[in-house]
């Protein structure tokens, strides 16, 4: 199936490495410029020197999304650079462990706005470019926003209100034909997820009991997996999608846990 993503324009957020890093592969692939923004150059220039490597198109932006300004920059610097922007795809998150006992107001807050603040705002500054394309977001947000996790309530509620914004920005962005959906994300083996794993004392002990509650192949989705389904969803051949929150989980979140 031809995407028809050839020399669009897709703005990865947090898109170097993990999930991120995979839908920045699969636009490449299928003929797009992924444009990928991280913090470390490490982790962009290599992702950069890959695809060149393989021929295929894609540039690093560097940039800390939670400090101020980065966002505009960004989109400013892509604009001048590029000419245009297709989509957006919002991806950076960290699940940083503020809960209700570990955790307090200000670090809370503090939570909250670094895993959804740049959400709003690359929306915010892509949206006269994505006027003009009728191109479309993507916001990744967790399965965390349905399930909980406990001991996170700032990423939980981040994630939670990435949903919220997915359906709200479908509505308000109506007008221009500018799709907006989401992916929710379960158990995918990345630079982020090891860490998290490595929170706990018996770390392969605990990835044995999460992949044993995977229903479908009982094991961890693969991050391409994750992104066959992001470049589908952002390109025209799902033209008649929006407002739709997509799990790519192997049945984690939706099927019963007695099934073996
Ligand atoms: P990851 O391995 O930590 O990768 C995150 C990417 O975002 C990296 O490219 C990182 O690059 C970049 N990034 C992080 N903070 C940034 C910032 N402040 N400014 C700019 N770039 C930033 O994470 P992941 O596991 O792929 O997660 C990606 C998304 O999926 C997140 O929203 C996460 O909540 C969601 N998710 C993941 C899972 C999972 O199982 N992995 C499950 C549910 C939801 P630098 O470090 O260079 O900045």
């Amino acid at each position: 199936m031809d995407l028809k993503l050839k020399d669009k324009v897709i703005l990865v957020i947090g898109g170097t490495q993990g999930i991120g890093g995979a839908i920045s592969r699969a636009v490449a692939r299928e003929g797009g410029v992924p444009l990928f923004v991280g913090r470390n150059p490490g982790s962009g220039e290599s992702l950069e020197e890959e695809l060149r490597e393989k021929n295929l198109q894609g540039a690093f932006v560097q940039g800390d999304l939670n400090e101020i300004d980065t966002s505009k920059r960004v989109v400013e610097e892509v604009v001048q650079r590029f000419g245009h922007i297709y989509a957006l795809v919002n991806n950076a998150g960290i699940n940083d462990g503020v809960g209700l006992e570990k955790g307090n107001p200000a670090s809370f807050a503090n939570s909250v706005f670094n895993n959804l603040n740049h959400y709003y705002e690359m929306a915010h500054y892509c949206l006269p470019h994505l006027k003009i394309s009728q191109g479309n977001i993507l916001n990744i947000s967790s399965k965390v926003a349905l399930t909980g996790q406990g001991g996170t309530s700032g990423y939980a509620a981040a994630k939670g209100a990435q949903l919220a914004l997915t359906r709200e920005w479908a509505a308000e962005l109506l007008p221009y034909k500018i799709r907006v959906n989401a992916i929710m994300p379960a158990e995918v083996m990345t630079p982020l997820y090891k860490s998290w794993l490595e929170s706990f004392e018996d770390s392969e002990m605990k990835l044995q009991e999460i992949i044993s509650k995977i229903p479908l192949g009982k094991r961890m989705t693969k991050d391409e997996e994750i992104a066959d389904l992001a470049v589908f969803l952002l390109s025209e051949r799902s033209s008649h999608t929006t407002a739709q929150f997509f799990n790519p989980d192997g049945g984690y979140v939706h099927l019963d846990r007695s099934l073996t």
